[in-house]
């Protein structure tokens, strides 16, 4: 997927056969084995990758997942995906992606920890704040960022904070970390309907998910731009399926977050007893709002359920990566709904990251408010650039932002006399 959405946008903006070389396949690609040891004495043997894409623009960035089923095609995609991603939001970083091949629930805390430090015994020569700095994503929690640093930081005999983001607050940490993400996708929303001409005041929200993204997502698009959210939808641990909670007057997501659980599992008892309805799963996408937000995992619309989108909706803001197929793609062009695509809409969680790897550089630390404003000016102007681009060539958002994106690398590798 990741090479076919660039071989599109690389044939529009005809690059050159060695540049498009280049960019569908990562510069390099680490493939390493991490002996752990066991709580039982015993010995097990972990495969795990780092993949770095593209670093024309800076180190790479990128996060490294634990998950069961990870393959090094998937580790490379995502890696693609990155470099992308912070071309986009224009900070100075190339992608990066990294994984090991484990269920973590399977490993004991102890163990956990000796994997992360195994891995950075692996990788310490090939990562590094001027190198390729990595953070947490499915599998990987702050606490084992902060073991990673631990390990790294003892290896080379300097404390190097920078090295890993998304570390706890506290421990190298930056303020704003949690709530980047959700609080980007609205600022992208705001940019969004200043262009369309509507109202955020008399805007109607529904989103899919309740977990990081769409929290912050629901509680910014109140608190800042006083918008209305009128459902959620999140998928229920106990009962293996999802609902919808619904209330025509709008809900309230700080009091929902006070009865959801760290797995983004909404208390059903409690949001009927607080009078908001709980309706089937798939109904937060039928609802009459004129922004949806898909913020809870990939392809959630899709060929099948797409036309079931009520007319009113005008705006689709993609919190999660890839909710939405390219049939869905295609319906919203013909029906000229205007869709922020994920790279750029989600992108707050990385331009945090990157503050917060600049603040470790300095040992200064920021209050709350600069990181939010300085995540601000930066998600404005990668969504005008973004606009801009779609506008002038007539092309549809997604493909625009890979052009804004492919650009900048390009431009990178020409200024550093890679051809
Ligand atoms: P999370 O685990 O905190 O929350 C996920 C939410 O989705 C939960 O409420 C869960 O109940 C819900 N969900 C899962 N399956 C569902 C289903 N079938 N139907 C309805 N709801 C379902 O995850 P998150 O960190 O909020 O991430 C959400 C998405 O955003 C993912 O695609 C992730 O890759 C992307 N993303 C996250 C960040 C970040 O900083 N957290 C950054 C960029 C992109």
């Amino acid at each position: 997927m990741a090479q076919r959405q660039f071989d599109e946008v690389a044939a529009e903006l005809q690059l050159s056969d060695n540049v498009t070389k280049i960019l569908r396949w990562p510069l390099r690609e680490f493939h390493v084995q991490i002996p752990v040891q066991m709580d039982d004495g015993t010995m097990q043997v972990f495969r795990g990758y780092r993949v770095q894409h593209n670093d024309a623009r800076g180190p790479c960035k990128g996060g490294i997942r634990f998950h069961p089923d990870e393959t090094i095609d998937t580790v490379r995609a995502l890696a693609t995906w990155m470099t992308w991603k912070c071309a986009v939001a224009d900070i100075p970083l190339g992608g990066g992606k990294g994984g090991v091949i484990v269920d973590p629930a399977t490993l004991t805390d102890s163990e956990k920890q000796r994997l992360c430090r195994g891995w950075i015994d692996q990788m310490w020569r090939n990562i590094g704040p001027r190198l390729d700095i990595p953070a947490p994503d499915v599998g990987t929690t702050a606490r084992m960022m902060g073991w990673m640093m631990d390990q790294y930081t003892k290896l080379i005999g300097e404390f190097t904070p920078g090295v890993i983001t998304g570390k706890p607050v506290g421990g190298g940490g930056s303020k704003g970390r949690t709530e980047a993400t959700g609080y980007g996708v609205i600022i992208t929303v705001r940019e969004a309907l200043k262009r369309l001409a509507i109202d955020p005041t008399e805007c109607t929200a529904s989103i899919h998910g309740f977990g990081n993204v769409a929290q912050y997502a629901a509680r910014t698009f109140i608190e800042l731009l006083g918008g209305k959210v009128v459902a959620v939808s999140c998928w229920d641990r106990h009962d293996r399926t999802s609902y919808t909670y619904a209330h025509a007057d709008g809900l309230d997501p700080v009091y929902l977050q006070s009865i959801t659980d760290i797995y983004g599992t909404i208390d059903k008892t409690k949001a009927r007893a607080a009078g908001i309805s709980v309706e089937d799963g798939d109904a937060w996408l039928s609802k009459d709002v004129d922004l949806l937000i898909p913020a809870a995992i990939e392809a959630s619309i899709t060929k099948g359920n797409v036309e079931r989108i009520s007319p009113q909706v005008k705006l689709i803001a993609e919190g999660a990566n890839g909710p939405c197929t390219p049939d869905a793609d295609a319906y919203f062009i013909e029906k000229k709904i205007t869709v922020i695509p994920d790279f750029l809409c989600n992108a707050g969680g990385v331009i945090v990251s990157y503050f917060e790897s600049v603040q470790n550089d300095m040992n200064y630390y920021w209050e709350l408010e600069e990181v939010l404003t300085k995540l601000d000016q930066k998600l404005t102007n990668a969504f005008e650039s973004v606009w801009e681009m779609a506008s002038r060539r007539d092309v549809y958002t997604r493909n625009a932002a890979y052009m804004v994106a492919i650009d900048r690398v390009v431009q990178g590798m020409s200024l550093r006399g890679w051809f």
